[in-house]
């Protein structure tokens, strides 16, 4: 515990240098707190890195004969930019085809979780979901899209206030036979390949 301790503190130090270093005085009233609640903030949205995703999936795993495809869509996320440090957000849609092993369904939002409270490009993001879900089922196919806001685009200014980026993951099956890929597509109402 004493390391945990030393490390909030450092984290609190290094917020305050930083609203002095934008210009602020980090010992007026409203920001009094602001290291204490930032440090507390940041903390948790990187929680992923001290979770397991083998420990999330043990135990959840169970055999079973079925095997046409299992989605979930429209799992809402939050992580933040590797580049920027600021929010993307948006919905991640998963779905494989199992070869005799299922998972829980309440386990797919969690390895979402587990990933997406990291620093993340949202590229990684979706290959990592896919590939942890591929390598714990041994699936005929996983197939996995992202849809995402990204602040650092969205505030910069960069692009329009409203675009989004879609990502794709597709293993196995999804990859190798289109019929599958365009059934996941359409299922989740997205069509890539007619934009
Ligand atoms: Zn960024």
């Amino acid at each position: 515990m004493p390391d945990q301790i030393a490390k909030r503190q450092g984290l609190e130090l290094s917020i305050k240098n930083l609203l002095t270093e934008v210009g602020e005085d980090p010992n007026r009233e409203g920001l009094v707190r602001t290291p204490h609640r930032v440090a507390a903030a940041l903390e948790f949205f990187t929680s992923g890195y001290h979770q397991d995703v083998q420990a999330v999936l043990n135990g959840a795993i169970f055999n079973e004969r079925y095997n046409e495809m299992v989605i979930v869509k429209d799992i809402d996320f939050y992580s933040m930019c590797e580049h920027h440090m600021l929010p993307f957000f948006g919905r991640a849609h998963i779905a494989y085809i199992p070869k005799g092993k299922l998972v829980g369904l309440s386990k797919l939002p969690r390895i979402v979780e587990v990933f997406s409270r990291r620093l993340q490009v949202q590229e990684r993001l979706t290959q990592q979901i896919a590939d942890t879900l591929y390598n714990a089922l041994n699936p005929e196919g996983v197939g996995v899209v992202i849809e995402a806001r990204h602040m650092c685009m969205m505030m910069r200014g960069v692009e329009k206030q409203n675009s989004s980026a879609t990502t794709s993951a597709m293993l196995g099956v999804f990859r190798d036979d289109v019929r599958t890929r365009q059934e996941f597509l359409t299922l989740i109402g997205r069509d890539l390949s007619t934009g």
